[in-house]
């Protein structure tokens, strides 16, 4: 285990912002996990497991203990097929982007709307990762942990991981308790593309013949660069943690609130298949009917040009700047449309 000190953590994170790490392991085996885990509980220090760190807001003060970088990689797919799927086993330090690249090339669908999503593939579980009407709780076949709590490996089933909108127990109940390093995807070989999404509807309209799986990534990948979505290097926009704020799910009365407050407004609640689906409504809707234009700027924080959900670090920002955007935006929206947005990043030392 090679282990390094006071090691920068913006430039490991694609909002590059905060300080440093006491304490980075880079982990390319168990063992190296083993060793960094024992370390960290022998000198009682806080664990922070890093993926691609394309999801995360570090503290101007850093983290004071150990960064723990999990970067065992490979994808194998197991011979034959399984209730008809293919399985993939993956490593959790895995690029997700290179994973779906393979998956597509084999002819296997189930992934390929989340096509040009930064991070890990260790990271997918965590929120539930969802682009363009998939999510990965779709096709997860089950999940390999470490658990922190006996140093045992776990082998956790869809169904245990509790996979909800962004949501899993791996960022709720048992948020903290376990070191992702595998997982299995279950893929239809030969299966045709999910092309439900309305953004990929109009990409296709006219065209006689279904677009095939790796069409649709690349169509995929063609929106999200438009919308400042893909990590583009030398787009300024693409320096962010993705969107900020979850789309938040209502009930009735909450909903009903907020189509009187629009429609006093002269405004109606946007609504599509993928929201009502889930009850939600869209963040992006809310926070440019509060006011904030794209390229709204605060410091050296601003909302993307091209997404009215991401905020983007428009180069030497700090986290503080982060959150007063941040809250500036919440306190906002709350004050007006009534309802709290919930913010997506995971927030890291402080
Ligand atoms: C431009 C851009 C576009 C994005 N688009 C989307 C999108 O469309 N949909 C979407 O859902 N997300 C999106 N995201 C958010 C992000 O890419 C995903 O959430 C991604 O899965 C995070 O993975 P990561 O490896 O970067 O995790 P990190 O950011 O490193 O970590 C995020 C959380 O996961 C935990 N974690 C990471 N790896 C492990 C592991 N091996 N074991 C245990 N815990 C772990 C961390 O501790 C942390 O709590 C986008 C981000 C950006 C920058």
């Amino acid at each position: 285990m090679l282990l390094q000190e006071n090691v920068a953590l913006a430039p490991l994170t694609t909002l590059q912002v905060g300080g440093p790490a006491r304490f980075l392991v880079e982990a390319q085996s168990l063992s190296d996990i083993r060793e960094a885990v024992q370390f960290a509980q022998s000198r009682d220090l806080r664990l922070f497991v890093l993926g691609g760190g394309s999801n995360l807001v570090v503290s101007d003060t850093g983290f004071p203990g150990l960064v723990l970088k999990v970067a065992m990689a490979g994808i194998e797919r197991r011979p034959g097929t399984h209730e008809g799927k293919v399985l993939f086993d993956v490593g959790a330090g895995e690029s997700w982007d290179r994973f779906v690249s393979h998956a597509v090339r084999a002819q296997c669908a189930g992934i390929e709307c989340l096509s040009g999503i930064p991070g890990s593939v260790g990271g997918t579980p965590v929120q539930n990762v969802g682009a363009y009407g998939q999510e990965v709780s779709e096709t997860i076949e089950s999940v390999e942990a470490f658990d922190l709590r006996d140093g045992q490996l776990r082998d956790l089933c869809a169904e245990a991981c509790g996979f909800s909108y962004r949501s899993s127990i791996f960022n709720t109940s048992e948020r903290g308790r376990f070191i992702i390093l595998r997982v299995t995807y279950a893929l239809a070989p030969g299966g045709e593309p999910h092309l439900e999404y309305a953004d990929l509807k109009q990409h296709f309209a006219g065209r006689e013949t279904r677009p095939d799986l790796a069409e649709t990534r690349e169509a995929v990948r063609h929106i999200r660069a438009r919308k400042g979505m893909l990590i583009v290097e030398g787009d300024p926009d693409s320096r962010s943690a993705g969107s900020f704020f979850k789309n938040p799910v209502l009930n009735e009365s909450q909903h009903e609130d907020l189509r009187k407050r629009a429609e006093a407004k002269g405004f109606t609640v946007p609504s599509y298949p993928a929201l009502e689906k889930n009850r939600k409504v869209s963040a992006a809707w809310l926070v440019e009917k509060s006011g904030f234009a794209r390229g709204y700027a605060l410091g050296h924080m601003a909302i993307s040009t091209k997404h009215a959900l991401a905020l983007v670090n428009r180069g030497g920002a700090t986290s503080a700047e982060v959150l007063a955007l941040k809250d500036q935006i919440q306190n906002r929206v709350e004050e007006i449309w009534g309802i709290h947005l919930e913010p997506e990043p995971v927030f890291v030392g402080g």
